[in-house]
């Protein structure tokens, strides 16, 4: 029976993929990554040698046919992408939507993806929450913000350095200056920073020190109740 495994890859710390990932990626038939050159560096220092091909964003729908013929050809083929859990704003769910139409098997192996800890460590509550991923740049960003402000579960989003401040700001705009947050920069790496205050006083501390490296902001839900 053909199995399909995704497996979560450090996020920073090579330290955090667990024992039983490195255990599949060894026993796997196949491993599909979403950068080829990405996952060999990481299956090299682990010396693990299995055949590494290519599954990502921009050939996920045209090869989704051949990708399946190949999965069912294996026992067990293993997903990854280049940090984190497949299929968290990352190729992985038209896979997974797939191999279930096709009765293969479908498993995801605990492990490394940003949104987790950094909601936990926020300290907003964490016993319901909406993950939102990016917003959307330009179409539908306004929209979905305005949807947000009502929102009384935690918020977490993907943002890019480069686009931090206009969040900051879009918040302060959206949902009032005194609605608090949490930027979670670099999690599992060296320069590991949280920076929670109201929404003001954390744009005011971005405009000041612009941020570089990868970012997850966690805004407390409307009313500050969840
Ligand atoms: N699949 C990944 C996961 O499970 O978290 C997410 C991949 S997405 C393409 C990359 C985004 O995830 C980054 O832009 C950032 O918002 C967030 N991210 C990934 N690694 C991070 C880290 N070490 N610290 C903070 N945010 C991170």
């Amino acid at each position: 029976m053909a199995k399909l495994c995704l497996v979560p890859t450090p996020i920073g710390n090579l330290e955090d993929i667990t024992l039983r990932s490195l255990r599949i990626l060894k026993e796997a038939d196949l491993i599909f990554a979403e950068d080829t050159r990405v996952t060999k560096k990481l299956l090299n220092h682990f010396e693990i040698s299995q055949h590494v091909l290519p599954f990502h964003a921009h050939n996920e729908h045209k090869t989704l046919g051949s990708t399946i013929d190949k999965i069912k050809s294996c026992t067990l083929t293993v997903l990854v992408s280049d940090a984190g859990t497949p299929g968290i704003s990352d190729p992985g769910f038209l896979l997974a939507r797939e191999c279930v139409k096709e009765g293969i098997d479908v498993e995801c192996l605990p492990g490394p993806t940003a949104l987790i800890p950094a909601l936990v460590a926020s300290g907003f509550p964490c016993d319901r929450f909406c993950f939102e991923g990016f917003l959307p740049h330009k179409k539908g960003r306004q929209t979905k913000l305005m949807a947000l402000e009502q929102e009384e579960r935690t918020i977490v989003l993907y943002e890019s350095p480069h686009r931090l401040v206009k969040c900051l700001a879009q918040i302060v705009e959206f949902m009032g200056a005194e609605r608090k947050v949490c930027v979670v920069r670099e999690l599992s790496k060296m320069f590991e920073e949280y920076k929670r205050g109201t929404a003001q006083e954390v744009q005011d501390y971005y405009e000041k020190h612009p941020p570089k490296g990868e970012i997850v902001v966690i805004i407390e839900g409307k009313n500050g109740k969840n």
